[in-house]
């Protein structure tokens, strides 16, 4: 691991795609004082929270979620049932303003794993501001696969503001957010060495032509579908989301 790549505004927890699961699912968290904010809750990301007893030194923790393929919420529930009667703190689920027929979704396929709605509570993103390291936090509606509803994330941070692009094949969000925001804190881009016809992740080659170079050294890539993928992008000049060491 290169220096320069830890990142200080997120800690990952993995930073694979949905087929590489030997690089962890792409998940990242950010923890302050007793509260933990949660990025994604994808197959390994439970497993991950409990080896390295992120769970157990937190007391309040939060969580959202990009979008509801298996790779970014298979493991809600656990994380979910285990904060109720593991913890005995009910963990907050933090949903967009304006979907709401996400957040019917998102309790429906809880419902069918077994976790009532009484489990959990429910935080509008807005609501999300007593975090010291941002003070706003939002979901962006994106495009990634057309069949589901799927978001980004930004962050409004003393230092310039963060975005997360979670899923997506496009770059017209990140656009947005860098018009309001010219002089970012980091970019987290999830990023695919494959590029073919319908491709539903964002091809390295478009964001390496989106970002100037002095863009890159602040962005992080992601969701890495092989290690040739990170590869070329550290060559390109971006960094590399790197997932913490195992906390014993
Ligand atoms: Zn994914
Ligand atoms: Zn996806």
């Amino acid at each position: 691991m290169s220096k320069t790549d830890s990142s200080l505004f997120l800690h990952f927890l993995g930073n694979g795609a949905a087929f590489n699961p030997a690089f962890g699912n792409t998940s990242a968290y950010i923890q302050d004082e007793k509260r933990l904010f949660l990025l994604d809750c994808g197959e390994t990301v439970f497993s991950r929270l409990t080896d390295q007893h992120i769970l157990n030194s937190s007391q309040d923790i939060y969580a959202a979620v990009s979008h509801l393929h298996c790779d970014h919420a298979g493991s809600l529930g656990s994380l979910i049932l285990y904060c109720y009667y593991g913890l005995h703190s009910p963990m907050t689920l933090v949903i967009p303003d304006n979907c709401d027929q996400y957040v019917k979704q998102i309790m429906s396929l809880l419902r069918f794993m077994g976790v009532s709605d009484d489990k959990y509570h429910l935080l509008s993103a807005e609501q999300l501001n007593f975090f010291k390291p941002f003070t706003s936090f939002s979901y962006i509606p994106t495009r990634h696969d057309p069949s589901m509803f799927c978001f980004s994330f930004t962050f409004d941070t003393p230092a310039g503001g963060v975005f997360y692009s979670a899923d997506t094949s496009e770059t017209d969000q990140l656009d947005s957010f860098l018009k309001a925001h010219p002089d970012p804190e980091a970019l987290y881009m999830e990023a695919t060495d494959e590029d073919y016809p319908g491709n539903i992740h964002l091809y390295l080659d478009k964001l390496t032509g989106f970002l100037d170079p002095s863009l890159r050294t602040r962005t992080y890539l992601m969701h890495f579908n092989r290690p040739s993928c990170a590869e070329k992008g550290r060559a390109a000049g971006f960094r590399i989301a790197i997932p913490d060491l195992v906390r014993c």
